[in-house]
């Protein structure tokens, strides 16, 4: 058996002995925690109250993220009247890995993946159904605007997202949510991908199927505070471009050729003017622009390469994305 078939082994029967009973049903909702003691309760309560109007069966998953307030104790209390599936997590793996313990997670003939902030309108479920029941398999949620937002972010997040589809195989829109829709189909894809620095938007778009975007207004946040500031982000973008671009690394090669052949033209001139006008010895600036400038292309390309090859290195190790501590259902008491 070879190393990663091992790892994926491993990955798998640590969440298997955490599993709860598996039973079918029409959808599943994947909550991403991290810190929401203020909005969890009433998120799963909105959920609850939508998904039961919506479809005859449905199961709650609230992935706890390594909260450190009080997420879990009011999740919990939550579930004393909402059944509820909770995964804690061991520590905080950032809301790409939360999301995916959930999708691995769910049963649902479809699973809808969504924030636990309050800020994306549940009224849209019913949209997502129709086109689902239209035989889309992936409806996802597009912000209609920006404009609370600051110019710096925007800037930001378009230029990222331009730079990011200049490699990608598949397009990535810039203003798509993680809030979908999923068949089941789909989430089985995704959980099939062994990657686990993953860039979630990504590969929603990299697996393909029949897709459709419905507009949202978003609204603010209810209570506490975004969990991705400029570092975050930053982060997140990093991945992003590692995991679907290769154009960084190639770049470069580019970058090299048009310097050698610039110095060799340069070269030549030199030659040129000295066998025309003699020697002249001034020239102290132009070698040392040369050399800073130089120095400086080489340490932007290493640390390119690095950026690249630190991925690599932990994929290599193949460590599970996430660890799961407890696997809490609600209707039936804890499952440990
Ligand atoms: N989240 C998470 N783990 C993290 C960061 C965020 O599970 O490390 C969750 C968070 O609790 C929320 C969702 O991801 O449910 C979106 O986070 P946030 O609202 O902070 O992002 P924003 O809406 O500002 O982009
Ligand atoms: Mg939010």
């Amino acid at each position: 058996m070879n190393d990663l078939s091992r790892a994926s082994e491993l990955n798998a029967s640590i969440r298997g002995n955490f599993r709860g009973p598996v039973r079918a049903t029409d959808l599943s909702f994947v909550v991403p925690a991290f810190n929401e003691e203020a909005n969890i309760a009433e998120s799963i309560r909105r959920i609850h109250h939508h998904a039961r109007r919506l479809v005859s069966s449905h199961e709650i998953i609230v992935v706890d993220d390594g909260s450190t307030d009080g997420t879990l104790e009011k999740t919990r209390a939550v579930g004393a009247q909402i059944p509820l599936r909770v995964i804690r997590l061991s520590r905080n793996f950032g809301k790409e890995q939360a999301i995916m313990a959930g999708l691995e997670n769910a049963v649902g003939a479809a699973v809808v993946v969504m924030d636990a902030d309050l800020q994306e309108p549940l009224q849209v479920l019913e949209t997502m159904l129709a086109h689902r029941a239209e035989g889309f398999e992936v409806v996802f949620a597009t912000r209609a605007h920006r404009k609370d937002e600051s110019f710096a972010k925007r800037l930001f997040t378009s230029v990222f997202y331009k730079l990011l589809n200049l490699g990608a195989e598949a397009p990535i829109p810039a203003d798509a949510r993680d809030f979908r829709l999923m068949d089941r189909r789909v989430v089985d894809a995704l959980c099939a991908l062994p990657e686990r620095n993953r860039f979630m938007k990504g590969l929603y778009g990299w697996v393909g199927f029949r897709t459709k975007s419905v507009p949202i207004e978003l609204k603010r946040r209810q209570g506490g505070k975004s969990k991705f500031g400029f570092r975050g982000l930053l982060r997140l973008g990093l991945t992003g471009m590692t995991s679907f671009t290769t154009w960084p690394l190639r770049v470069w090669t580019g970058i090299g050729f048009s310097i050698a052949i610039l110095s060799i033209l340069y070269g030549l001139w030199i030659m040129f003017r000295t066998l025309m006008f003699g020697v002249d010895v001034p020239g102290w600036s132009t070698l040392t622009v040369a050399i800073f400038l130089l120095g400086g292309v080489q340490l932007i390309s290493i640390g390119v390469l690095g950026e690249y090859l630190g991925r690599v290195f932990t994929e290599v190790k193949g460590r599970p994305g996430y660890i799961i501590a407890d696997v809490i259902n609600t209707e039936e008491g804890c499952l440990r």
